[in-house]
């Protein structure tokens, strides 16, 4: 069977981009693409992603652990690093976990022009028994290989990824802070490495996973953040790949962030097209718990996945236990395009019962209020109030997986 991405670099190779882009391509580049392209009619005898091939080189220099209260997101990192480096003659090579160290790559490799990149956030948490967990993995897998084959980039295994990352935590395992609220960040990282300015399906790729130990979002406890409802920029747009976990992504999104936090908004609102529906926050996806005008029903609320929102995993976590744990109490779950309008009117009425950022750093990050065309639409917390009773709900009851607490099947020991 052929994977994903041979499928994708079959298609792009036999489709337009072949004629239109090679007359103007060097001699050199053409051989590339042509390389590339037999490459993959011998598809069949490209080696597979295999665990069991791992090769493990140890750090000669240790580094010392950073103290749980000096810990900032993304900024220290382990002793190693997953490396695996592809090409399309030869297909995955040997998994190795090596100690952690800079990466050599040509100026003209593809990634740094034509943003061949795309990554994870994952977390792996120590339960009280001194056991490692990972949470939902095989989503993240699942979410790499499709950001990975919409830019062209191979597409692998995702359990035997699983495993290599397991065996790469087991061994930085010292890193992951023993305490609630604390966890060791992943980062597996996808990049096309070929030498060349020619734009086109890159011949090889590395995939590399590193690991950095993170404290609590809130280590004070919640902080309710408020939003700018964004309405001049567009994060994404349907037939885009707002969907995918690119990098290309998010450099746009901080220039409009900065404008939000000039006027004091810690976080934009991306609305989307005329009727200017809401789509998700940042990094978070949004939900939003309102009380229906006619039938007083409440009902939590979030984009549907329509190619314009990310599919988290935090989302899809939220919205299973939401259907499992608040429904029988009389809750609709939505998954359903809702208006902006039609949010500073429910807030208006006093039926906007509260509003929350969903993702793997915060797990749910609670919301003021909202700035919308030149107004605060208030999201429901009392003044003294940092979090909404679903928001806390939701954090202690996917805290409580994650942490091995409650055994659930979404928990997997490494
Ligand atoms: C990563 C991300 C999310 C959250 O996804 P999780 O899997 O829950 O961490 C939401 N929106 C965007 C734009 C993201 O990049």
């Amino acid at each position: 069977m052929k994977s994903l991405q041979q499928l994708t670099r079959q298609k792009a190779l036999s489709g337009l981009a072949m004629p239109r882009i090679l007359p103007s391509q060097s001699v050199a580049a053409r051989r590339l693409w042509q390389r590339n392209f037999s490459a993959t009619a011998s598809a069949a005898q490209l080696a597979a992603l295999d665990a069991s091939k791992l090769t493990i080189t140890k750090t000669q220099a240790p580094k010392e652990l950073t103290p749980n209260k000096d810990l900032v997101f993304g900024k220290t990192f382990t002793d190693h690093m997953l490396s695996i480096e592809w090409t399309a003659a030869d297909g995955w090579h040997t998994p190795q976990i090596v100690p952690y160290q800079n990466l050599s790559l040509d100026p003209s490799t593809c990634v740094f022009h034509y943003a061949f990149e795309c990554f994870e956030g994952m977390k792996a948490y120590k339960d009280k028994t001194g056991g490692t967990r990972l949470f939902r993995p095989n989503k993240n897998m699942e979410r790499l290989n499709k950001s990975s084959a919409r830019i062209a980039l191979p597409t692998f295994d995702g359990e035997v990824l699983t495993k290599l990352i397991g065996e790469f935590v087991k061994l930085d395992d010292r890193f992951i802070p023993d305490a609630r609220g604390y966890s060791l960040y992943l980062r597996p990282t996808m990049i096309g490495t070929q030498k060349t300015l020619g734009v086109g399906p890159p011949g090889s790729a590395l995939l590399f996973v590193i690991a950095s130990p993170v404290g609590p979002y809130y280590p004070t406890g919640f902080k309710a953040i408020s939003l700018e409802a964004t309405d001049y920029a567009v994060r994404a747009w349907p037939g885009g790949v707002g969907d995918k976990k690119l990098g290309a992504n998010y450099a746009p999104c901080i220039l409009p962030q900065l404008e939000a936090a000039s006027r004091g908004f810690q976080q934009n609102l991306w609305l989307f097209g005329e009727e200017e529906y809401v789509t998700e926050v940042g990094t978070m996806n949004l939900f939003l718990a309102i009380k229906n005008k006619e039938t007083g029903q409440k009902e939590l609320i979030t984009a549907p996945l329509d190619g314009t929102i990310l599919e988290g995993v935090t989302r899809d976590s939220v919205l299973s236990l939401a259907r499992e744990r608040l429904e029988p109490k009389g809750w609709a779950i939505s998954e359903r395009k809702i208006r902006m309008a039609d949010v500073a009117q429910a807030a208006e009425e006093g039926r906007l019962i509260e509003v929350f950022g969903a993702g793997t750093a915060a797990i749910v990050s609670p919301v003021r209020s909202i700035s919308y065309r030149g107004k605060l639409v208030d999201c429901g917390l009392k003044a003294d109030e940092e979090a909404g009773e679903i928001a806390l709900q939701m954090k202690n009851w996917i805290e409580s997986i994650q942490y091995g607490d409650e055994a659930h099947p979404w928990s997997v020991v490494v």
